[in-house]
């Protein structure tokens, strides 16, 4: 099969891809396996039910949302219920012109990051910059052709971390965004960062947003601000943080974590022509977007248990659940260098090994052959240059803590064992 370079660039063999099929064939498999590599959301039986019930409560009008192509904007009804919602709880002042729906968010970043960068019908060539990597690994390979990222690795701080009881506990790490390493000229199309952050729980500080914010007007470039883990919903997030929107900036939500990522939903939030842009792709890829998860969603924003949801139970599911993962880290491998990232929000921990003798790639392999997935955190380091000689991108590895206690257990456990074995414990 002869295939075009965009067919060429979209079926081989990335990293990513090799990553994303060793999950699927570890889940497929006879072998038991702690899944901790994914991003799947934990399934929270509370919220579950009043999906279910919104589900048969939409039975009756089931082919007035199913029955029908919406707008390539998405489906009216979400449109206004959205912008009504955001005015009410955030006085945003927007309108169902500032907002369309994707399939799935990731859908969204295929649509802004080639909008945004590549090539330019001048000649000229832009990239989105990452303030911080480690980032999404979901934005490493979806230009149509070549990878346009420029990112800044991070500066670090230590802290302590207080656990929801009030335990202060040493061994946290942040990172935040180093402004003195971030530069902005033409050839930075837009900036993004996802906030919560994944694969490391970070959520950038006011302050930091604030700054990015300028950085991105004073340049004239969008604000793309990923916001899968962020408030409203599923509101995953534990730091003290605002959110704000201006026309500049490019608001990603989802409807995933909330719990429904098999209804590819995805948001976007933004100035009217990026709406257009946005609606236009819809047109030629999908003809329209999904409207399933529109049509569910609807009534839970009017009456506002989607965000009762999300304040009541999926925030403090999280909450509670991440404490439990660091405490069995610390009971594992609380004897070794582990550094833990302060985790702010998102589903994820992120590990740091310092001096481990071993790549976390090798760690990796051996977690996987003995039935254990992690993610190593190379892959998450994009738009890094010379990843190779920056020692800390080998040293960290990314576990997603929502899944039961019994895999948490598990897993750690083996994670405890080979990162022992490899700093000679
Ligand atoms: N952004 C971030 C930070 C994510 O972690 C994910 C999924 O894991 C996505 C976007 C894409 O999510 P979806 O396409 O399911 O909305």
């Amino acid at each position: 099969m002869i295939l075009s370079k965009f067919g060429e660039k979209f079926t081989k063999k990335s990293g990513i891809l090799q990553l994303m099929d060793d999950l699927g064939n570890a889940l497929a498999s006879d072998k038991p396996v702690n899944m901790l590599g994914g991003g799947n959301p934990a399934s929270i039986p509370e919220v579950n039910k009043i999906y279910e019930q919104a589900f048969q409560q939409l039975s009756g009008y089931f082919l007035q949302s199913a029955g029908n192509y919406s707008t390539p904007q998405g489906d009216k009804a979400f449109l206004v219920a959205l912008a009504d919602f955001f005015n009410r709880h955030y006085h945003w002042d927007i309108s169902p012109k500032n907002i369309a729906l994707t399939n799935g968010s990731q859908n969204a970043f295929f649509y802004l990051f080639n909008l945004f960068s590549g090539k330019y019908a001048d000649g000229s060539s832009k990239k989105i910059l990452l303030p911080i990597a480690p980032e999404y690994i979901g934005y490493a390979d979806v230009h149509t052709s070549g990878q346009h990222l420029a990112a800044s690795k991070p500066t670090i701080e230590y802290v302590t971390y207080q656990t929801q009881a009030g335990e202060a506990l040493e061994g946290f790490y942040k990172y935040y965004v180093d402004f003195n390493a971030l530069s902005v000229d033409d050839s930075i199309g837009a900036i993004c960062c996802s906030r919560p952050t994944n694969p490391t729980g970070n959520v950038l500080t006011d302050k930091e947003m604030h700054q990015l914010t300028k950085l991105a007007k004073d340049n004239n470039i969008p604000f793309i601000v990923d916001n899968a883990y962020g408030m409203p919903f599923p509101n995953i997030l534990f730091s003290e943080a605002t959110l704000s929107w201006d026309p500049n900036m490019i608001m990603c939500l989802s409807l995933s974590k909330v719990g429904l990522p098999g209804l590819r939903t995805g948001i976007i939030i933004a100035d009217e022509p990026v709406i257009h842009a946005v609606s236009a792709l819809n047109a030629i890829v999908n003809l329209s977007p999904t409207c399933l998860g529109a049509s569910i969603a609807t009534t839970l924003l009017k009456d506002d248990t989607m965000k009762t949801l999300a304040d009541n139970h999926i925030r403090p599911f999280y909450r509670k659940k991440v404490d439990y993962a660091i405490s069995l880290l610390k009971q594992e491998l609380g004897d070794t260098p582990m550094q833990i990232h302060q985790p702010e929000g998102a589903i994820f921990l992120w590990l740091w090994f310092p001096g481990l003798p071993i790549t976390t790639v090798t760690l990796y392999q051996q977690l996987k052959d003995s039935g254990t997935i992690i993610l190593p955190g190379k892959y998450f380091f994009l738009g890094i240059d010379n990843i190779s000689e920056y020692i800390h991108a080998h040293e960290c590895i990314r576990m997603n803590y929502a899944q039961s206690n019994e895999t948490l257990k598990k897993g750690i456990a083996q994670i405890g064992h080979f990162v022992r074995q490899a700093y000679g414990k």
